[in-house]
């Protein structure tokens, strides 16, 4: 009943994300972070909330609003890089956002959906594919445990997945899951060619990756009978 599986859709066409999506059923409902509107996801029982990327010349304001415009019945927000501060929350709540997921609650069994001060609830990241299966340029700390399917199955065996309690909020890219990205380098060495043609590596069916994980997610959901929720459905509930 907890599991969470969000998408952000960086660097993914319509047609890539067409496509991406017709190979590769999912269960249940998922929130999808993005950057530009998609006609695919429009028919989908999906949630679609907005993923700003902060990193132009227009103010804070300006691009919370040209967001907001993109996606005018949006609930939930994630930025790029998880930007976030006070005043954007404020910004935020003014603008009507209940749910934000904006901080790392890496493999962290506790994870529960936090309230903040200003308004909406955060809904911490329990695994982010992009910075927990690898270690960017060594520059976690000495303390950082790369993810394995051992973190997934101890959610299941200990039914903390299936209970009300905690809630498991799953970062993919759709990028990352076509590539089946194992390391840093490989997405720099593959990601043109994907981007401009929808090509992939014939070596990412045969290693292990980004993938992998998503895999042995949706296997272990499907084992326990667990659908993934999406942001806006749990937090309805958890607020009733
Ligand atoms: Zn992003």
């Amino acid at each position: 009943m907890a599991i969470c599986i969000t998408f952000d859709t960086d660097h993914m066409s319509e047609s890539n994300l067409t496509r991406w999506l017709d190979s590769q059923p999912i269960h249940g409902e998922c929130t999808f972070f993005c950057g530009q509107v998609y006609d695919v996801l429009q028919t989908t029982r999906h949630e679609i909330a907005p993923h700003p990327f902060f990193a132009t010349n227009l103010g804070q304001t300006e691009i919370l609003k040209s967001y907001r415009d993109l996606f005018p019945d949006a609930v939930s927000w994630r930025s790029h890089s998880l930007v976030f501060s006070q005043s954007i929350c404020v910004e935020l709540q003014r603008l009507g956002y209940r749910n934000v997921s904006i901080s790392e609650r890496y493999a962290d069994l506790d994870a529960q959906p936090i309230k903040l001060p200003w308004g909406p609830t955060d809904f911490g990241i329990y695994y982010m594919d992009n910075s927990d299966f690898c270690n960017f340029n060594e520059a976690k700390d000495e303390n950082w445990k790369r993810f394995d399917r051992g973190m997934l199955v101890q959610l299941f065996e200990t039914r903390r997945a299936q209970g009300e309690e905690y809630v498991y909020v799953f970062d993919f890219h759709p990028i990352h899951l076509a590539l089946n990205t194992p390391s840093y380098d490989a997405y720099v060495s593959e990601r043109y060619s994907y981007e401009a043609n929808g090509q992939v590596s014939r070596m990412a069916a045969k290693r292990r990756g980004a993938r992998t994980y998503f895999d042995e997610l949706l296997e272990l959901m499907r084992a326990h009978g667990v659908s993934s929720r999406s942001i806006s459905d749990v937090s309805r509930t958890r607020r009733a």
